[in-house]
């Protein structure tokens, strides 16, 4: 009798896992999703082609209970009755980063942080497929790791890059990273983490489990919250730091107006001006995927072409339109704090800010300086705006409230002049007014458009 896995949630992730739960043959029938809600029909129509079975609406405890091993959605709280009656019954759960590790030999590159994943996992992927490697990206970015793993099932790439959320990484144990990026980290799903920031720390610091002296650990040095843990952990990887004020003999740092990564006794370098993607925080995007692209040994040439002509990524500090002299900047994507911080750090015009959504414990007083400096007036999008008056209505700056995006935008632009810039960085999660975050960007570029 084979072993019975249990997947749940029927998502991306959860599909992809059950998909390559069949096609690996080790559990014959006994594959089984159970989703609380209702399943898409793309996925039911994947699900069904495989001839898996499923529920939806609700989780039959008797055919779960029976597991060998559980696939845990990223999306399903740690603190579930149902996870913790899987734990107290000794079943193992899992992510589906873990499950599909197990069903390839290529290296895997993986990305994570509180921001910056997308655009470095992209740009890492960008300068690979470029160099010619045999690469293949998936996580949370595309499709997912275990999608990704059955289809290339006959056919293993050399490489993944792998965007991989803090979620994943709580259920993750023999899984290692060859090369692990850690970009930030800043409080962000502390309702995930019983509040407690440590908590979080510790689940991003699992991307370097597993690690021996000959994987890598590329990580941002001038963040004092991930410095502060490596103290404590001494992690035996062998250590690629970035940093915009400190050099050193092995990493990449900032020196006369260029990057320099220094590796293996090599050295690249490229002056900022050059980089496709503008912004403080984009030259640590940079400079992430470069250090990556020199310790595989990719042609500086390479290297040096893909960072000029990366397209940024839709919905990060995407510019929209210009409307007599003002300018729509949509960063939905920002959905907390240190991504907005990033943003309004740096625009170059008096900002007229739209804020809002559901707000994840956020601490807006990082913001105030920058507030201060460079917005005229902020608009709030959100069915509850009280912590952003709390916080900024002592300002003198005129505060807008509204509740859809239409009027969001409608107001901003009558709030703005010609050499403004109407900037949607929400530092908040969308699920208040919009279906996800790209709903809200989309929106705010329909009205835009609409002027
Ligand atoms: P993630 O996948 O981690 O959410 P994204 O690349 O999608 O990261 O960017 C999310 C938001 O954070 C965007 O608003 C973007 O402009 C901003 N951002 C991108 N890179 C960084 C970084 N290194 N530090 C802080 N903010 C960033």
């Amino acid at each position: 009798m084979s072993e019975r896995i249990v997947i749940l949630g029927g998502g991306e992730s959860g599909t992809g896992a059950a998909v390559l739960a069949r096609r690996s043959g080790l559990y014959g029938n006994n594959i089984f999703i159970s989703d609380s809600g209702k399943i898409k029909d793309k996925y039911k129509e994947v699900i069904s082609a495989h001839a898996i079975e499923y529920e939806e609406n609700g989780h039959s405890s008797e055919k779960i209970l029976n597991a060998s091993e559980v696939i845990k959605s990223p999306g399903i709280p740690e603190e579930s009755t149902l996870i913790r009656s899987l734990k107290d019954n000794g079943i193992p759960v899992i992510s589906d980063i873990e499950f599909a590790g197990r069903f390839t030999r290529a290296k895997k590159i993986c990305i994570t942080g509180s921001n910056g994943k997308t655009t470095t996992t992209l740009l890492i992927y960008h300068i690979m497929k470029r160099a010619g490697c045999k690469v293949s990206i998936a996580g949370n970015v595309g499709k997912s790791f275990a999608m990704a793993v059955a289809e290339n099932y006959e056919d293993d790439p050399d490489y993944y890059v792998l965007e991989i959320s803090s979620f994943q990484l709580d259920n993750m144990y023999s899984f290692k990273a060859d090369i692990a990026i850690l970009m930030n980290i800043t409080p962000d799903h502390l309702d995930r983490y019983h509040h407690k920031f440590q908590d979080y720390i510790d689940s991003k610091f699992r991307i370097l489990q597993n690690q021996t002296n000959n994987d890598l650990f590329i990580y941002c040095a001038d963040d004092k919250v991930i410095t502060g843990e490596m103290n404590k952990l001494q992690p035996v990887s062998r250590l690629v730091p970035f940093s915009l004020t400190d050099q050193f003999t092995e990493g990449a740092f900032v020196k006369d107006n260029a990057i320099v990564i220094k590796y293996n006794n090599q050295i690249f370098s490229m002056i900022i001006d050059e980089l496709s993607l503008k912004g403080q925080h984009n030259v640590y995007n940079s400079m992430a995927a470069a250090s990556t692209a020199c310790a595989l040994n990719i042609r500086k040439e390479t290297i040096r072409e893909c960072l000029t002509d990366f397209q940024g990524v839709e919905h990060r500090l995407e510019p929209v339109l210009q409307i007599h002299g003002i300018m729509f900047i949509n960063d939905s994507k920002a959905t907390n704090i240190n991504s907005t911080w990033y943003a309004l750090e740096s625009m170059k015009t008096k900002v007229i800010w739209i804020v809002g959504g559901i707000d994840k414990g956020n601490d807006y007083a990082m913001l105030s300086d920058l507030v201060r400096q460079k917005v005229k007036a902020i608009v709030c999008l959100g069915v509850d705006n009280s912590r952003i008056h709390e916080a900024f209505d002592g300002m003198g700056i005129t505060i807008a409230d509204t509740k859809s995006m239409k009027e969001a935008v409608r107001s901003s632009y009558y709030l703005a002049k010609n050499g403004d810039t109407v900037l949607l960085s929400p530092a908040c999660a969308s699920f208040d007014l919009f279906e996800n975050y790209e709903d809200r960007g989309k929106q705010f570029k329909l009205y835009v458009r609409e002027l």
